[in-house]
């Protein structure tokens, strides 16, 4: 199975992380908790009425969670190295591999400066899968933006990058369509009161 380390863990990287680990790809999320979701307040994320960041953070911390991925909060991700297979990312705590990353540390680019990334002027230049110009690297989120941040962009950049990671990986275009009877799989037969 092929391993995704996602740097981030606001909406942008959880996202990403949803994707990879719903679809079958083992996913570590490394997370320093200075997402701006803890500063807003969303009344602009569809289908989301009024919701406090932080509340909605939590929910998607248990979402995340729920499928199984591996979210690490409080360990800073201090380096991303190309191997010849893969990334070498680097924490306090030692070092992992995996055979993509996916940057999404909000407005900081350094990790992305330091791996070699192209930049167009002082954002990291991605194409429209948010793969960079290194491959299996992903940008996403603030850091390929110039000020129009937004919670729901940064998440649709993480969704991006996992569904093109699952593309390379099954061979094909892949797509994360569910209907559904597969809501009575995942809550036992209960998903009307679920959700
Ligand atoms: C005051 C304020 C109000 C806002 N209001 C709204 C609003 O009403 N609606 C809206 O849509 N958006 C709003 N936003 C913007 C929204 O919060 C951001 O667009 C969104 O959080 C960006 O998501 P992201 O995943 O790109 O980055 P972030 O959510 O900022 O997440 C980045 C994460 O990466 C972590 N990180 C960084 N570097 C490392 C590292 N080296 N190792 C490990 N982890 C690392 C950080 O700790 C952080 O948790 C607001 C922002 C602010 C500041």
């Amino acid at each position: 199975m092929a391993h995704v380390i996602v740097v981030g863990g606001g909406a942008a990287g959880l996202s990403a992380a949803l994707f990879a680990q719903k679809n079958g790809l083992d996913t570590t999320v490394f997370d320093t908790d200075k997402t701006w979701l803890h500063k807003a307040h969303l009344f602009n994320y569809p289908g989301i009425g009024s919701e406090d960041g932080t509340v909605f953070l939590e929910t998607l911390r248990n979402q995340v969670d729920s499928f199984g991925v591996d979210r690490t909060q409080g360990e800073e991700v201090t380096a991303v190295d190309s191997t010849d297979d893969g990334f070498t990312v680097t924490t306090g705590d030692g070092e992992y591999d995996g055979d993509y990353v996916v940057l999404a540390t909000g407005a900081n680019r350094d990790l992305a400066e330091d791996l070699g990334c192209a930049f167009d002027e002082d954002l990291v230049d991605v194409d429209v899968t948010m793969e960079t110009s290194v491959e299996g690297a992903y940008a996403t989120g603030a850091m390929v933006r110039a000020e129009e941040w937004q919670a729901v962009i940064s998440a649709g950049d993480g969704a991006a990058a996992a569904l093109n990671i699952l593309s390379a990986e099954k061979g094909e275009n892949y797509h994360d369509f569910d209907v559904p009877a597969d809501a009575d799989e995942v809550f036992g037969g209960m998903a009307d009161d679920e959700t």
